[in-house]
């Protein structure tokens, strides 16, 4: 569904990213794991277009059911608004610190998306923010006011925030790590149940023993590269590389 091809990045004179591929099959759970300042969340915003790649090639293919026909974006080459748009359509971004509207309701953050950026029908898009909030145990949260919630709920509305776009790639970016330990489980719970209904998703994450629960396939970054790739139990529990069985133990 998703390919990257030699993704490169500096900021200045730190290059972050150094020929990044990905490869996503429809379905598929990726967890992007490494060391802080690896390159983890870079990756991640270079999908969606929230940072720019200097080099390299990202390519959709074709989705029946909303995205229309395939998209591809070589960042060697100029690229203008309307590629970035496009590419930021596909998929939808599910962040650290929530970075939900202070000053809007549950309800308002989820629809703006929809309503204000992808022009559905407004009555349309308050039913699935409902149906939404209603399947991840927050439909009593609807007028709230992010503060009045818990970092956990806050993470749940996120989450809806991001279906509601209906894109074909959810991307996490260390969902959990501002939350207290207490709230951990209910966000990584919502995230297992859509690993099994079958969305495809990159996840940025610390937690070790989730990564190994729901992805399909691990992905160990150090330095800006890819140092080692591979189903989740071979990566997390017989890693071939030094630097992998040092990361992997260090955690456990
Ligand atoms: P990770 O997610 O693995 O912690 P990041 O992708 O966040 O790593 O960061 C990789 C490197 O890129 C770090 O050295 C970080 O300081 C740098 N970096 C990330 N975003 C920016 C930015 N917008 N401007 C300058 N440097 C950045």
């Amino acid at each position: 569904m998703l390919s990257a091809r030699n993704l490169a990045k500096a900021f200045g004179s730190n290059v972050v990213l150094r020929d990044i591929d990905l490869d996503i099959r429809r379905g598929q759970v990726v967890a992007l794991i490494g060391p802080s300042g690896s390159g983890k969340t870079t990756v991640l915003r270079s999908l969606n277009g929230l940072e720019v790649p200097d080099a390299g090639t990202v390519t959709f293919a074709g989705s029946a059911a909303s995205a229309g026909p395939g998209l591809a974006i070589d960042f060697s080459a100029k690229v203008g608004k309307k590629d970035i748009a496009a590419l930021r359509d596909r998929s939808a971004m599910v962040f650290q610190h929530y970075n939900l509207f202070p000053h809007m309701t549950v309800l308002k953050n989820i629809i703006e998306g929809p309503v204000q950026v992808q022009k559905r029908p407004r009555a349309e898009a308050i039913e699935e923010a409902e149906r939404l909030l209603a399947r991840v145990g927050l439909a009593d949260k609807r007028d709230s006011y992010p503060f009045e919630l818990s970092g956990g709920q806050q993470q749940r509305v996120g989450i809806v925030r991001a279906l509601a776009l209906k894109p074909q790639l959810l991307l996490f970016d260390e969902p959990t790590s501002a939350l207290d330990p207490e709230l951990v489980g209910e966000v990584l719970g919502v995230i297992k149940e859509l690993a099994e209904e079958g969305w495809t998703m990159v996840i940025v994450t610390h937690e070790l023993a989730f990564a190994q629960h729901v992805a399909d396939e691990v992905i160990f970054m150090d330095g800006g590269v890819v140092v080692e790739r591979g189903p989740a139990a071979e990566v997390l529990r017989a890693p071939r590389q030094e630097r992998t069985k040092l990361f992997v133990k260090r955690l456990q």
